[in-house]
């Protein structure tokens, strides 16, 4: 396997830098600090071809792989966790309809998330289903030519801004397999009885949008049918598999700027006569950082580029995700302890990051999760 990027994806990963360290740092603590997002970041970011990249041409996408869409995410993600996650969380669900949708779908969805016409969210998990998603029970029921939905969504990403949500529902009650119940139905945000209310006072990642969303008897046409009905869980697993790539790519790029702030800080910062960086503690604690970095990259790239190749290794992904979560946050709090008390404080960079890294150890699978997959793969269970 080459690891050698081309002179396009070198391109990409400059751009995306560039933009990046143009628009985010002026703004980030004020998002930060008051929950807030600029939309015209995100519209700029879609005239510029950052958004959706890998999607299909015929969509207006730019037609490459999951792992260009990575290093895009990995690049804002080292210049600020909150504003990366609030830009390229939009195309959140596209992964799914380009896999799964009709024709139709994909012509109404996919050109309006790459041009900045439309955002987008997926809701999964419920206020009684978290990690056990076949649990979700937030019914669409059939009448005539319609479906009618009911139930409630918890940490809807986007849920507040979205144009179209993705919704995971139980749509067969009888089946005896957990894994034949659901399918996921594509609601236009104005719909009659579809409600959003915001979530405040995140940890972290504070610039992106997180809602409590509830459908109360919301009407949609049969056709918004997304996929199989019956096959969403399996659905679900093959649009993880693309998804969690990206959150490889966010820890990579939060850890790198992680080190980054210690690298300045500890060359700078004296005491007891010479710099941090001079002690070896200091020292250990900066290798560490860049080699686990290093493997974490190596990990993701080689998930995405299988990904990218069309061989889906679940245990793969799996490992990539908790392994680069937890490296995300111990660089983290590595990178606040070498701060001392100034990392504690939300004028260094250091302390957002501190908060920002948890959510990768959560969304999108938490850690247990993962090392479950991980273990399962491992034993044959
Ligand atoms: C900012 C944010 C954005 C999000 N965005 C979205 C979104 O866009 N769409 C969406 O659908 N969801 C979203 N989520 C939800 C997220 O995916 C869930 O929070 C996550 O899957 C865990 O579910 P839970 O919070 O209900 O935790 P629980 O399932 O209650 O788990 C709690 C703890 O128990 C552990 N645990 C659970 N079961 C087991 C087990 N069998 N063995 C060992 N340990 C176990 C978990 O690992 C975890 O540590 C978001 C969450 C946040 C915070």
């Amino acid at each position: 396997m080459d690891f050698t990027l081309t002179k396009e994806q070198q391109d990409i990963i400059k751009a995306a830098r560039e933009f990046a360290l143009g628009e985010f740092p002026d703004v980030a603590q004020e998002f930060d600090r008051n929950e807030s997002f600029d939309l015209n970041i995100w519209k700029k970011a879609c005239e510029l071809g950052f958004v959706g990249v890998f999607i299909d041409e015929k969509y207006d996408g730019a037609g490459y792989g999951f792992f260009e869409h990575c290093l895009i995410n990995e690049e804002f993600w080292a210049v600020d966790p909150g504003i990366g996650q609030a830009i390229l969380s939009t195309t959140f669900g596209s992964e799914l309809v380009g896999l799964f949708g009709s024709e139709e779908q994909k012509q109404l969805v996919l050109p309006q998330l790459v041009s900045g016409q439309a955002i987008m969210g997926t809701a999964i998990t419920e206020p009684d289903a978290g990690c056990d998603v076949t649990g979700a029970a937030t019914t669409a029921v059939k009448e005539g030519d319609e479906w009618v939905i009911n139930g409630s969504k918890m940490f809807a990403t986007n849920g507040d801004l979205a144009k179209y949500v993705l919704v995971f529902c139980l749509t067969d009650t009888e089946n005896p397999s957990r894994h034949a119940r659901h399918s996921f139905i594509l609601i236009p945000t104005d719909t009659k009885g579809y409600e959003s209310t915001k979530i405040r006072g995140k940890l972290g990642i504070r610039a992106s949008d997180t809602a409590e969303l509830s459908f109360n008897n919301v009407h949609v046409p049969v056709e918004n049918l997304v996929g199989t009905e019956g096959e969403g869980f399996h659905e679900l697993m093959a649009f993880f598999n693309r998804t969690r790539l990206h959150i490889c790519a966010q820890a990579v790029g939060l850890a790198r700027a992680a080190l980054e702030e210690s690298v300045r800080h500890t060359k700078q910062r004296r005491q007891f006569g010479a710099t941090l960086a001079s002690f070896q503690v200091t020292q250990f604690k900066i290798a560490e950082m860049a080699t686990h970095i290093r493997a974490a990259k190596n990990l993701y790239y080689e998930a995405a580029w299988s990904v990218d190749q069309g061989k889906i290794d679940h245990g793969l992904i799996a490992m990539a995700k908790w392994f680069s979560g937890e490296m995300a946050v111990r660089c983290a709090d590595e990178a606040l302890q070498m701060h001392g008390g100034y990392g504690y404080i939300d004028e260094y960079k250091v302390q957002r990051l501190y908060r920002d890294a948890k959510i990768l150890e959560l969304y999108e699978g938490t850690k247990e999760m993962e090392k479950t997959i991980v273990s399962r793969a491992v034993l044959g269970l």
